[in-house]
């Protein structure tokens, strides 16, 4: 905050650029009351992924007001929103919008008591649990900002609403509708996330890897069942699931390089009814992370021969060997450019000062955004993280995020002020430094 005051003083005297961002503060500012009706609008109005209706409707709807050329319905609920302003670059501006099945207990005066439908058909509480409102009211506050500044820079906006981003689902849904082929191809992508790592208002810019490989897989572990007291005419598929999750341990601190992030979490373990009977089968469910594809492959193959070599050394016969599956969709790790992950950091620092940026390690969740870079990795592609934990609770917790609340918690109720008004600020100069007029 100190170096803030300085640069505003600064900027009395001389400096224009400093002039102009604090005439660009102050324009957000006045925003504000509209963005945060709109956040609490949709923090009560939640949809789940790929059921978005309302809200994309809603957002459309006001990008057409502010003379974007607006197209509803790509990728089944997606919004593309183009702004053509002379020559330049394209830059395109992605916010995803879907909430969680979460029930909300964060007590908040707009807190979601929305009951939605999940794909098997079965009713769930739904919450904005991963800030995702915060993201769309950052959309349209920078689609407001470059709208009304368009004499400021030149080039073309493409500014993408993203369904089903927790299934993983919504950029493929998005870019097999034609989102590079029917708009203009982007040569920078851009978005952010609310952080529950990071205080509010504070920005993080990770270089390389900022999201991890996820994989879901199910072992569906075969046995011979029969009575809990003879033992020996069975094959008991309990006991070799036990010894799979066991051996699956070593995958990670034996045959990985300790230098590559990797993770092997069994989470699941189902297996029979009743003391007496051993059953017939077992099944596991696990997830597995990695950054690199060399990781991931190393993982997945090692557990596909575990799987195996454990059932072969119960003596299992070939017919009844696990069935290893690997759920689909899977999500890619994210990556993020490196000339513009870095170049995007060094205008932060000097424009909120150096004290609000920093550069933050990788994490070990997934975001589909990566599937817009990986469909061309000629281009330039950042994610940055937006810190949304409120101050007061930052300092109660003396910054150690594991006595807070973190994303998809039921209680994760960010600063949403702080995350809409640091977000827009830095998505419009880092708009307009990409779109600077030549
Ligand atoms: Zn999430
Ligand atoms: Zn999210």
């Amino acid at each position: 905050m100190k170096k803030l005051l300085v640069l505003a003083a600064a900027a009395m005297t001389v400096t224009t650029p400093a002039a102009a961002a604090s005439g660009l503060s102050d324009a957000i500012r006045a925003d504000m009351p509209q963005l945060m009706t709109l956040y609490r609008d949709l923090h009560a109005n939640p949809e789940l992924s790929m059921q978005e209706v309302r809200t994309p409707a809603k957002l459309a709807a006001e990008m057409r007001k502010l003379g974007f050329d607006v197209t509803e319905h790509v990728g089944k609920t997606g919004v593309v929103a183009v702004m053509k302003n002379g020559p330049g670059p394209v830059l395109l501006i992605r916010a995803d919008m879907d909430a969680l099945p979460v029930k909300e207990q964060t007590g908040l005066p707009f807190a979601s008591k929305v009951i939605g439908k999940l794909p098997d058909g079965s009713e769930t509480p739904v919450m904005h649990a991963c800030g995702h409102d915060t993201h769309v009211a950052t959309w349209l506050g920078t689609a407001r900002r470059l709208a009304a500044m368009k004499n400021q820079w030149s080039g073309t906006i493409v500014m993408v609403l993203q369904p089903g981003e927790e299934l993983v689902m919504g950029a493929k849904a998005m870019l097999d509708d034609g989102l590079f082929t029917r708009f203009p191809k982007p040569d920078y992508l851009l978005a952010f996330h609310d952080s529950a790592q990071l205080p509010a208002g504070v920005i993080g810019v990770p270089t390389g890897y900022a999201l991890a490989n996820v994989d879901t897989v199910n072992i569906h572990v075969k046995g011979l069942g029969g009575h809990g007291a003879s033992p020996q005419t069975t094959r008991d598929p309990i006991v070799l699931a036990s010894k799979i999750v066991m051996s699956l341990q070593t995958l990670v601190s034996r045959e990985n390089n300790p230098l590559e992030p990797a993770v092997v979490t069994v989470g699941s373990f189902h297996a029979g009814s009743k003391s007496n009977i051993i059953p017939d089968h077992a099944d596991l469910a696990l997830t597995v992370r990695s950054y690199t594809p060399e990781t991931r492959k190393l993982l997945l193959d090692g557990i596909k021969r575990i799987a195996r070599g454990e059932a072969i050394a119960s003596g299992l016969p070939d017919d009844l060997m696990p069935i290893v599956e690997i759920e689909q969709p899977s999500a890619d790790a994210t990556f993020n450019t490196s000339p513009f992950s870095e170049r995007l950091r060094s205008l932060f620092a000097s424009h909120f000062g150096a004290d609000r940026v920093t550069q933050p390690k990788p994490i070990m969740a997934a975001e589909d955004f990566s599937r817009f870079w990986l469909a061309d990795k000629t281009k330039q592609s950042t994610i940055f993280w937006v810190g949304g934990v409120p101050k007061a609770k930052w300092d109660a917790a003396a910054g150690d995020i594991n006595k807070l609340p973190s994303l998809h918690s039921p209680l994760w109720a960010p600063d949403a002020e702080a995350v809409i008004s640091t977000a827009t600020e830095a998505m419009t100069v880092a708009s307009l430094d990409i779109l600077k007029k030549g």
